[in-house]
């Protein structure tokens, strides 16, 4: 599927909807792969997370490197741009899967999307959190939608 576009005088618009970008084919397989890479459940689990970004007409994802300590490292993204390409949503995974953990987005990830200067573009719709039972929106507001069960929505076997 091709996200559909229209350019107005300074700045784009695009018709992309968060549910459209997460029933791509290939954005549920990138974020399954993520969700896998995270180790969910395992001594050396490790989040992961991504910025989806436009290219051209198709959408892409751009992970972000690991830091020391089990930390994702999250690269600058000045005007909600990554090298220039739109960051239309971002990402991340819980995979500590615990029954003692918090599985929805923390008061620290609310915040981080609501109170970063660089997520505020038109075009963004928000970031995604990856759970083991299901996965949420954190809109550039901070608020939280679910978004569906895990399961559904990458497509786990
Ligand atoms: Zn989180």
């Amino acid at each position: 599927m091709q996200i559909e576009r229209r350019e107005s005088s300074n700045y784009h618009r695009h018709m992309a909807q968060i549910d459209d970008i997460i029933a791509l084919s290939s954005i549920r397989a990138e974020l399954r792969k993520a969700w896998r890479e995270s180790k969910p459940g395992h001594a050396d689990r490790i989040e992961q997370g991504g910025f989806i970004v436009q290219d051209g007409g198709s959408l892409k994802v751009v992970r972000w490197p690991e830091g020391e300590g089990a930390s994702i490292v999250v690269p600058a993204h000045p005007q909600c741009k990554l090298n220039g390409l739109d960051i239309l949503a971002s990402f991340h995974t819980h995979p500590n899967t615990g029954a003692d953990y918090l599985q929805e987005p923390s008061e620290t990830d609310r915040r981080a999307v609501r109170d970063d200067p660089d997520l505020k573009a038109r075009f963004y719709e928000g970031e995604l959190v990856v759970a083991r039972p299901k996965v949420y929106l954190i809109t550039m507001q901070g608020t939280v939608l679910e978004l569906g069960e895990a399961r559904d929505i990458l497509q786990l076997t």
